[in-house]
């Protein structure tokens, strides 16, 4: 209740101090002929891990009609919860090694607030139980059946994750049950999503089934704010993709923001982020991670250990899937 009493007060003190992540030049009334004054004017943007269309096309028309981006980043990374052909998100995930589909996300918001599900089953989008958390609650992160009994609460359905390709899948990994990761291919689709609204208030969300047949009870970097996922509206936000715990020891994400708080380029924060992964595993070249970032002018910028991680952007500018340098280029 206590927060929910400090989201309505902020909500109304933030509402006249809108940022201005692009400056312009123009003319007022007050001012005489020639002498040009800066107004604000932002660009919203959506960004996104990987080559996801629908999700930031999604992002874009919520932001475009005036929408926040909190909502967004919620309803852009749910189009890949409830997309069954993306096996590493939501419904249609790939199961942990005993059969289980077992979910992680977050969302972050403009005033820092947050909310996360660990470990959760059979609910189709648990960025909007990670939001229910943020809002409805006291906490920050739900784990395992106390989520999903929470989720119930809210009124989210109970649903079976597991598809027919993906039980498949895992009938025959079990005949192998060798756990490995697959560079870019099996287990690197989660969606961790940015996003500046007209207002130029900057959220975030990442939404994952995290790496496919781990251990029961893994969670990984997506859920947990400061590494999966971190935005902070003074300077940016950052999101990333890859081999959690890599980023998890690093607290990549948090670590991104502060590098530009400090006064990197999105893009520089990002390759310093993979870099001091690389630091800790030196030659290892069996992982991969990618990142992602943007600062409060709407720039954006990206980094990886491997060549191919891509991001998907969403301007005024333009719909694009831009390529991202990595550590290692071949
Ligand atoms: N970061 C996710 C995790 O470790 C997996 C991924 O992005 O592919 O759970």
């Amino acid at each position: 209740m206590q927060r929910r009493k400090f989201l309505k007060k902020s909500g109304l003190t933030t509402a006249g101090l809108m940022s201005a992540p692009v400056l312009a030049s123009c003319k007022t009334e007050n001012k005489p002929e020639n002498t040009p004054a800066t107004i604000s004017v932002t660009k919203p943007i959506a960004i996104c891990t990987w080559n996801f269309v629908n999700a930031t096309a999604k992002a874009w028309e919520v932001l475009e009609n005036d929408g926040n981006a909190l909502d967004a980043v919620e309803q852009g990374v749910m189009v890949e919860e409830a997309d069954v052909n993306n096996e590493t998100v939501g419904k249609g995930g790939r199961p942990d090694r005993d059969g289980n589909v077992t979910l992680d996300a977050c969302i972050m918001d403009k005033d820092g607030n947050c909310g996360s599900v660990v470990y959760i089953q059979n609910i189709e989008h648990p960025v909007s139980v990670a939001r229910k958390v943020m809002e409805e609650t006291p906490h920050i992160i739900l784990a395992g059946k106390g989520a999903e009994q929470f989720a119930y609460e809210q009124g989210f359905k109970k649903e079976d994750l597991l598809t027919e390709s993906t039980r498949k899948q895992y009938e025959e990994w079990k005949k192998t049950s060798k756990y490995e990761t697959t560079i870019n291919i099996e287990n690197h689709d989660t969606i961790g999503m940015l996003a500046i609204d007209k207002n130029g208030d900057i959220a975030g969300a990442c939404t994952t089934s995290g790496m496919a047949y781990k251990v029961a009870g893994r969670v990984g970097d997506s859920p947990i704010i400061g590494a999966g996922l971190y935005v902070d509206n003074e300077v940016g936000g950052a999101t990333a993709t890859g081999v959690g715990e890599e980023v998890i020891r690093t607290v990549g994400s948090f670590l991104i923001v502060e590098l530009m708080r400090q006064g990197k380029s999105p893009q520089e924060a990002c390759e310093e982020g993979v870099k001091r992964i690389m630091k800790k595993n030196e030659g290892r070249k069996d992982f991969q991670i990618g990142f992602l970032a943007v600062n409060k002018k709407g720039e954006t910028g990206g980094y990886c250990v491997h060549p191919g991680f891509t991001y998907r952007e969403y301007s005024e500018n333009g719909h694009e899937n831009r390529q991202v340098q990595s550590f290692y280029t071949g």
